[in-house]
């Protein structure tokens, strides 16, 4: 129930995003003991980087003061790493924070936004919280890849902002750096390009594309980063945005002051340091991701290729029945009809244990 007559006119018929079930909610309605595996939201099954750890536990120390409101070390420390200016880092609660920050800053009803189809609801979302039309280019390629082409196609002076994530999620798939240098060829120099690398740190191709040379060259791109993938910090809400100083002034005019926490702003450039952890985390899924392709290449589904730690299953069965049928085994993944994949689920990298546990359940599953 909502209260329609005080309801923003926008906000009517609009449904908010569904997240990934907790572990604890699923243990309740399924009365279920023992182990629970969680692989529906691509959080890292290695846990925290044990140095973001030690910094939280001696940050907790300070939080009955407010944070630095202007994220200063926080934002210098991302700035160097890549070589821009502070001013230039949007420190972050979330990559999810920027997306929708750039629909309150920038976009007016009956603006234009485009992205794909099948891509991370968050972006359709902050469209139409703001009013804005969003324009969803069909995939190609079995409908499991962004058509860069087609996105290329759509754009004209009205485009206001453009969402692209590379690695793409819930599908895995990736566009190459010459389908991209061709996209940004035809950019108009009013939109903004919005490019989120939430799985950078999984790539295992060399073809990327690479959104910091367009930067650096003066574009109108904001690039996102998070830190609840491969950093493991998916539970403090954590990530940042690089662009522009002026766009990225624009989403400091609409943030929540203290919109980062005095303990996400130590996890998060601890983390960063952690390069040993990162790379641990990227040898495992690498592994872990090869051994759950080798053992569903017999059966009759569809896995795209990936570049993140998660795949895409498109079956021949109802992915809500799936989704169901796994949970009563405990096990948790993500079912993707809402992402237009009616039969499609998407599963995460677990600790092998578990990633061993999901293959016999889905096996039977699929075969049955
Ligand atoms: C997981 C994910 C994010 C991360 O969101 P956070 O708010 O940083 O946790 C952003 N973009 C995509 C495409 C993702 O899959």
């Amino acid at each position: 129930m909502l209260p329609k007559d005080l309801l923003r006119e926008q906000l009517c018929g609009f449904k908010p995003y569904v997240a990934g079930r907790p572990i604890e909610e699923v243990r309740r309605e399924y009365g279920l003991e023992g182990r629970i595996a969680k692989l529906a939201s691509n959080e890292n099954p290695l846990g925290t980087s044990p140095k973001a750890m030690e910094a939280m536990c001696e940050a907790v120390k300070g939080v009955y003061l407010y944070p630095d409101d202007n994220a200063y070390y926080f934002r210098n420390k991302v700035a160097a790493r890549y070589g821009v200016e502070w001013e230039q880092v949007y420190a972050a609660a979330g990559s999810v924070e920027v997306i929708e920050l750039c629909g309150q800053a920038f976009l007016n009803p009956g603006d234009v936004v485009l992205t794909s189809e099948r891509t991370f609801a968050m972006y359709q979302l902050a469209a139409m919280k703001a009013g804005a039309r969003c324009v969803q280019i069909p995939m190609i390629d079995g409908g499991y890849r962004y058509d860069m082409a087609g996105i290329t196609a759509a754009l004209n002076e009205k485009t206001k902002i453009v969402f692209l994530a590379n690695p793409t999620n819930p599908t895995g798939t990736w566009f190459t750096s010459e389908e991209f240098d061709a996209f940004m060829e035809k950019v108009p120099e009013s939109t903004l390009v919005v490019y989120d690398c939430a799985y950078d740190e999984f790539v295992t191709t060399d073809d990327m594309p690479d959104p910091w040379k367009y930067l650096k060259a003066g574009r109108r791109i904001l690039i996102l980063k998070t830190f609840s993938k491969a950093y493991g910090l998916a539970g403090v809400r954590g990530g940042y945005a690089v662009g522009p100083k002026d766009i990225v002034a624009g989403l400091m005019l609409v943030r929540i002051p203290f919109n980062m926490n005095v303990v996400s702003m130590a996890a998060c450039m601890a983390a960063l340091d952690d390069e040993e952890f990162v790379q641990k985390s990227y040898e495992f899924t690498k592994q872990e991701l090869a051994f759950l392709i080798e053992s569903l290449k017999d059966l009759p589904v569809v896995i795209p290729p990936t570049q993140t730690n998660f795949i895409l299953i498109d079956t021949q069965k109802d992915s809500k029945w799936l989704f169901e049928e796994l949970q009563k085994k405990g096990i948790i993944v993500r079912p993707m009809g809402g992402n237009g994949l009616p039969n499609a689920i998407r599963v995460n990298v677990g600790l092998h244990e578990d990633n061993v546990h999901f293959v016999e359940v889905f096996r039977r599953l699929i075969l049955s």
